[in-house]
């Protein structure tokens, strides 16, 4: 239900914890900025929400999501340009995804104004924050949980909607070595891989900490049906040029669609460069390997843009991929990426949205 829109209670911290925190030696998700926003649905409604100190939150132990996983999340980022401002790129489509989570986790609707009107808020109040560097960004959180003390099986009546933020650098990526995944799943027709809900994560990390033992810095994801089509790569999208065309499994229900991999699709298509969205089987793609048609593969998602696969371990071994050179077709459309983040680049498609 989306009541009208409540003003922000804004309550600016009194000393900023930025003095006291080493920005140079950030660990991904490990360091906070110095307020949260925060809105509560109760009885039904929405409430006014409210920027104030980060802090810990105190919970019953019969805190519903504590037991049964309702809750969601959103990742995504904000850049500063060269002239100084901090932007978001393209928050619309994750407001969009998280209601569409919200709908199927049976929660409430954010309004969308009162969202984008925090997140530009709680950006502009800690845009201090944003690191220097070339890949440095803020790392925005939102998330909703459900917070009814109750252990009944039933959505909750109450919610907790809230975003916080980590400065981040831009981590240097090894090129991943990643594991077919012929046993595990991580989504399945009609469940909830197209979503960001809290259970996907945690199902899928005993049998990425088996990849890892092995020596993978994670899984390439197939279908549960069959374990013949290739789904995602770890919680990214997954990309292969083959013979030339950008090719990405289709969104049929089991795929998240990540904003990275839409923009990504986009910025080729803009470049006339042939791109496919459709199913791609691990047969194909080991076929095309052995063939020399395989020209890179690689992860897409908000935390590392472009992940470079090194190298695809299956049933018979494991098949070694080129490195993508600063020139390849992957780093350019990267570098693209980037540019218009950093305001360098013309921002055609509207995707940057000014906080500060
Ligand atoms: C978040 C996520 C992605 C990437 O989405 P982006 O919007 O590009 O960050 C891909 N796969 C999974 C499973 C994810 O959770």
């Amino acid at each position: 239900m989306i009541t009208t829109e409540p003003r922000i209670d804004i309550q600016p911290i009194g000393t900023s914890r930025i003095a006291t925190t080493d920005l140079e030696n950030l660990k991904f998700g490990r360091v906070f900025t110095d307020h949260i926003f925060t809105m509560d649905f109760v009885d039904g409604a929405w409430q006014r929400p409210v920027i104030r100190a980060y802090e810990d939150v105190a919970m019953s132990p019969a805190t519903l999501v504590l037991h049964y996983a309702q809750t969601i999340f959103e990742g995504m980022k904000a850049y500063k340009n060269e002239r100084g401002e901090v932007s978001l790129f393209r928050p619309q489509a994750n407001i969009a995804r998280m209601n569409r989570s919200a709908a199927r986790m049976a929660m409430p609707a954010i309004p969308e104004d009162v969202f984008l009107d925090g997140l530009k808020e709680l950006v502009k109040m800690d845009a201090a924050w944003v690191p220097d560097g070339k890949d440095a960004a803020l790392y925005i959180r939102p998330f909703m949980y459900a917070d009814d003390e109750y252990i009944g099986v039933k959505p909750s009546d109450g919610y907790r909607f809230a975003i916080f933020i980590c400065p981040v650098r831009g981590y240097y990526q090894e090129p991943l070595r990643v594991k077919l995944e012929l046993e595990y799943s991580r989504a399945f027709p009609g469940g909830t891989g197209a979503i960001k809900c809290g259970g996907n994560y945690a199902g899928g990390l005993y049998p990425s900490m088996l990849a890892q033992k092995q020596g993978f810095h994670q899984l390439l994801w197939t279908d549960a049906m069959e374990h013949k089509y290739i789904e995602e790569s770890g919680t990214m999208n997954v990309f292969f040029i083959i013979d030339g065309v950008l090719t990405t499994p289709s969104l049929d229900g089991t795929i998240l669609p990540g904003i990275t991999r839409d923009s990504i699709l986009q910025l080729a298509r803009d470049k006339g460069m042939p791109t496919a969205e459709r199913k791609v089987s691990v047969e194909e793609v080991l076929a095309a390997a052995k063939a020399g048609k395989l020209n890179a593969a690689f992860g897409a998602g908000t935390a590392a843009t472009i992940a470079p696969i090194q190298a695809i371990g299956h049933a018979g071994g494991v098949i070694d991929l080129p490195e993508p050179g600063a020139d390849s077709e992957v780093m350019k459309i990267g570098a693209m990426l980037d540019d218009i983040r950093r305001g360098r680049a013309e921002d055609k498609h509207g995707w940057m949205v000014r906080a500060s």
